[in-house]
């Protein structure tokens, strides 16, 4: 790419720029307990679990 940058039409670079603008989506997931959206590899923030067990207490357990 180390062309003038007169000699790239528009077209070109607004192509070449545009298929990487998006940022991507986090993995996510259902939590299988309780249902909520989580991030993979993350704890269940709604019920604490991760991988079926207990890993954090949440307010309501207390
Ligand atoms: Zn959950």
């Amino acid at each position: 790419m180390a062309v003038p940058r007169a000699r790239i039409s528009k077209q070109r670079r607004n192509l070449r720029r545009s298929s990487h603008w998006k940022l991507d989506v986090p993995g996510i997931s259902k939590c299988p307990k309780c249902g909520a959206p989580v991030l993979s590899h993350r704890a269940c923030k709604a019920c604490g679990t991760y991988n079926g067990r207990v890993v954090i207490k949440t307010a309501e357990e207390k």
